[in-house]
């Protein structure tokens, strides 16, 4: 908001004016509007006023609502004094000069200010001065200050000073406007840039809070920002259960899942959004016991967490001096409790899609364990069984019995397959790291492969650096090679050609098993790595199958600080999978 010069001189209401008192009063408005201090345009004003107007003494007023602010006072002799007192606009009411300067939006001149009506300081002051001109400064049609100028010797301001008068209050007017104007951005553009900076700090600590991973690390962190943003010594933060709230952090640990009683103010309070601030004399919320850890604090600011108008917890601030909580502050806690809340409330619901995980692969264990074991026996005594334990076979009861053998070894890998997901989803497989040779795994699995492949005379290839080594947990290496060799044993629809190959990728080896068989279409080739899920195909649903060994083997992988991809894939031409582990030093 800065002044223009050439706006001041083109309101100058000064025509046919004597040349000299135009130049002066020109230079004095290029000169006031030249600053935009209002103290250093009212000590101009008064300084160059005191001397155009040939006055002994200027003195400058504001007009702010219905009092009137004495800022300084200019003697000729050269001093300048600041004054800063406010009157009543009544302390005026005695001086008609004033009030017809007032009233009238016009200099007023043509006598003395009286002596006995004015102020006890002003009194004094007053008794030496002859003859006043008060000079409303005026803008917007509103006066907004006054410049009292006072001649001390028998010289009477005439009708001869009205026009610069004039001028000069005009020009004092608008400059004082304008300094005032421009002082109040600054503060508007400084309370603005206040704002910004607490929401990049809100911002800062949002994205600081959110890179930790675990609840009590995300929650301490939050306390520690919003403590130093508001000058807290102590924190807390809480959930609240009915009436009462359950601690879930504070910066030391100390006073965890403790359970305190409501105050009812801190409850009405929280429940219509607002922050409450407590004196130590009004918090008694302590439970028993606990009285010792509110102790060292006077004063006490607690916010509620709210998450879709629902009030979820609290966050409490504490202090150990007297005075209040800045404003400022407290408006900046809002933003910590908004984050808070949603931490809160993430952390709950991650919580508890964990649980229901943990119960579901609980009890997915449980049922397979006991699946396993009839099986285990049920096979046990058909081998027996085939194996003559119990006398000669008729021919088609032998028949009846290898097909129930070889179903029943189905329903055992099945169950295999099922306790390794839901050991893999409770977090109990933890891979046994140690350098594992690419050829020895790859040669393994092709072995075990060997029966099946004969079967359907399958031609595998192994191709590739052999002597590549990895860091990975061998049995797992073998269970997913298993998977993947099987795979494209299983989804061909001619003797299937396979190749295995392995090559070093940066830090990683990757292993690739390719084939010549049936295809994934575009559409399955997106859901085929998710659990219980098979391909489309009438190839592939003819065929048995779980639809876990790519979810699992995946699993696997990535437990092995590895991934497993499908490379390529087209429908009637084949499949590649690309599997990577970290590779060992040589
Ligand atoms: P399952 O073999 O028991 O169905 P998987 O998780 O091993 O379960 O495989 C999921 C699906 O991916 C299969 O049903 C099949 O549609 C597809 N698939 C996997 N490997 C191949 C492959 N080599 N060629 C064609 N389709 C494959």
């Amino acid at each position: 908001m800065a002044p223009e010069p050439a706006a001041v001189i083109a309101r100058s209401p000064l025509q046919g004016q004597p040349q000299e008192d135009v130049g002066e009063l020109v230079q004095m408005a290029l000169d006031v509007a030249g600053s935009l201090d209002p103290r250093e345009v009212i000590a101009r004003i008064l300084e160059r006023g005191t001397h155009a107007v040939q006055a002994d003494r200027g003195t400058l007023s504001s007009l702010v609502d219905d009092h009137i602010v004495v800022e300084a006072t200019y003697g000729r002799a050269g001093e300048l004094t600041w004054v800063g007192q406010r009157y009543s606009l009544d302390y005026f009411e005695g001086q008609p000069l004033v009030k017809k300067a007032i009233e009238s939006l016009q200099p007023a001149f043509g006598g003395r200010l009286a002596p006995d009506t004015a102020a006890p300081e002003f009194r004094q002051a007053l008794a030496n001065v002859r003859h006043v001109a008060v000079l409303p400064l005026v803008h917007g049609g509103k006066v907004i200050g006054m410049l009292v100028f006072s001649r001390y010797e028998e010289k009477p301001f005439t009708e001869d000073d009205r026009a610069p008068l004039t001028l000069l209050s005009a020009i004092s007017g608008l400059a004082l406007r304008n300094a005032r104007l421009y002082e109040e951005g600054e503060a508007a553009r400084q309370r603005a840039d206040e704002t910004a900076a607490r929401l990049r700090a809100a911002v800062d600590a949002a994205e600081d809070v959110a890179s930790q991973l675990r609840l009590d690390q995300v929650l301490g962190r939050l306390l520690e920002r919003a403590s130093a943003s508001v000058g807290a010594d102590g924190a807390s933060l809480a959930r609240l259960e009915g009436s009462e709230m359950v601690i879930e952090s504070t910066p030391t640990g100390e006073l965890v899942g403790t359970r305190w009683p409501l105050m009812p103010r801190v409850l009405a309070g929280v429940t219509s959004g607002r922050a409450v601030e407590l004196s130590a004399a009004e918090y008694t919320g302590a439970p028993p016991g606990m009285e010792s850890a509110v102790q060292p604090y006077r004063r006490f600011l607690v916010a509620p967490l709210a998450v879709g108008g629902e009030t979820i917890g609290l966050l409490a601030m504490a202090k150990g001096g007297d005075e209040p909580f800045d404003p400022a502050a407290v408006q900046s806690l809002q933003q910590f409790s908004t984050l808070g809340a949603l931490l809160l409330r993430n952390a709950r619901l991650i919580e508890q899609t964990r649980e229901a995980e943990q119960a579901k692969s609980e009890f997915m264990s449980i049922a397979v364990h006991e699946l396993r074991a009839p099986l285990t026996v049920t096979g046990g005594y058909l081998s027996m069984a085939l194996e003559g334990a119990f006398g000669e076979l008729p021919k088609s009861l032998r028949n009846v019995l290898e097909t129930a053998q070889r179903k029943t070894e189905e329903a055992k890998s099945i169950a295999n397959e099922l306790l390794t997901v839901a050991r893999l989803e409770g977090k109990a497989l933890t891979p046994t790291v140690s350098r594992v040779l690419v050829r020895d795994a790859v040669t393994r699995a092709v072995a075990r492969a060997r029966p099946r492949a004969e079967l359907v005379r399958a031609s595998v290839q192994i191709a590739g650096d052999a002597d590549l080594a990895i860091l990975a947990d061998e049995a797992m290496v073998g269970k997913i090679l298993d998977n993947l060799l099987n795979n494209a044993l299983t989804y061909a629809d001619r003797p299937p050609t396979i190749q295995v190959g392995a090559q070093v990728e940066g830090r990683q080896v990757s292993l690739t098993v390719a084939d010549d068989g049936i295809g994934i279409s575009v559409q399955d080739q997106r859901r085929i790595f998710q659990r219980f899920t098979r391909g489309t195909d009438r190839l592939v649903t003819d065929k048995p199958g779980t639809g876990l060994g790519l979810y699992l083997s995946r699993g696997l992988a990535e437990q092995m600080g590895g991934s497993l991809q499908l490379q390529s894939s087209q429908a009637g031409k084949g499949s590649t999978f690309v599997l990577r582990l970290p590779a060992a030093g040589s």
